[in-house]
């Protein structure tokens, strides 16, 4: 009788220890995962992949109005689908008739480890600047010597020219987005031309030539905005990842999303003029460094003629 008594007791401390042991393993994969700081609850892992990742279907601009820092542009509608954190322990049973302890656990845990994708080259494309966080986004691109492209506004050109100067001096892409954010599609011609001009005149008179590429604010298209781009001397490029950073203005998702959609030959889209950006952004590149990724302009990514369209599956 008192021998049994010992055993259940024995038992059920192996059980303990058991549990234990697997809370503390919790903990340290939670820790280890994603881009949390410290002190700061992780920030969902994405599972879903970019829209253009899974269709070629090209994201339909919202008619809402919009200003240049909430853009609208297409977002991934899973987004939060793997919240929840769960860590559930399933049953402990203890067979009476055996000295041994049978011990059955289901631990889930989420975020799910961060998936790097197989390593390239990638076009990581900044719009809407330049802005307060741009130079500090330069100082980084120089210290781990990245290129990159930015479709900057006429009117912010006009009002940091030292910023433009300096993003050409250190071997990025300066490009159009537009003199006023305005949605080129919507407006006349006279109006649409205007925008492109106003901007191209402004780098021209900085860096000494004209853009090559411009892209359109929110992605707002037609055919009317390629072939004004075409007379212009310039391709029209969308891009093929959205991080919506601009929507979630949240630096652990910004680089969760990074660290998860880097993909080898994409475009991918972000908006320097939100802090959360540059510091999700900064906080990634190590390790997408580390990764073996490579960052090039666009022009490095791929060869455009003026009226090209690219990634060519929006011109539908
Ligand atoms: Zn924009």
């Amino acid at each position: 009788m008192k021998r049994n008594w010992l055993r259940r007791q024995i038992a059920l401390m192996v059980a303990i220890a058991v549990i234990l042991s697997l809370f503390v393993a919790v903990a340290l994969i939670v820790t280890m995962s994603g881009c949390s700081t410290p002190g700061v609850v992780a920030s969902p892992t994405m599972t879903s992949p970019a829209p253009a990742q899974t269709s070629t279907v090209p994201p339909t601009p919202m008619a809402s109005t919009s200003d240049a820092s909430s853009e609208t542009e297409t977002v991934p509608t899973t987004l939060f689908s793997n919240f929840p954190t769960t860590k559930r322990v399933h049953s402990v049973k203890t067979i009476k008739t055996t000295t041994t302890t049978t011990t059955t656990t289901t631990v889930r845990t989420t975020p799910k480890p961060i998936a790097l994708k197989t390593p390239g080259a990638v076009a990581i494309t900044f719009d809407d600047g330049p802005g307060g966080h741009t130079s500090r986004l330069l100082d980084a691109l120089a210290e781990y010597n990245v290129k990159v492209t930015f479709f900057v506004l006429g009117q912010s050109v006009e009002r940091s020219p030292g910023l433009i100067r300096r993003m050409q001096a250190e071997g990025h892409q300066v490009a159009n987005h537009s003199y006023s954010h305005k949605y080129l599609s919507q407006v006349d011609e006279a109006t649409r031309a205007n925008e492109l001009e106003k901007t191209s005149d402004a780098i021209e008179a900085l860096i000494g030539y004209r853009p090559s590429i411009m892209r359109p604010p929110g992605g707002y298209r037609s055919e009317a905005v390629y072939e004004e781009a075409k007379k212009q001397g310039m391709a029209t490029v969308f891009w093929d990842v959205d991080t919506a950073d601009w929507k979630y203005k949240d630096s652990d998702y910004v680089c969760n999303y990074l660290l998860n959609h880097t993909s080898k030959g994409r475009l991918i889209l972000m908006h320097d003029i939100h802090k959360t950006t540059v510091d999700g952004f900064i906080r990634a590149l190590p390790r997408l460094i580390e990764h073996g990724f490579t960052f090039v302009t666009v022009d490095e990514l791929v060869h455009l003629e003026p009226g090209d369209v690219y990634p060519t599956y929006w011109r539908r």
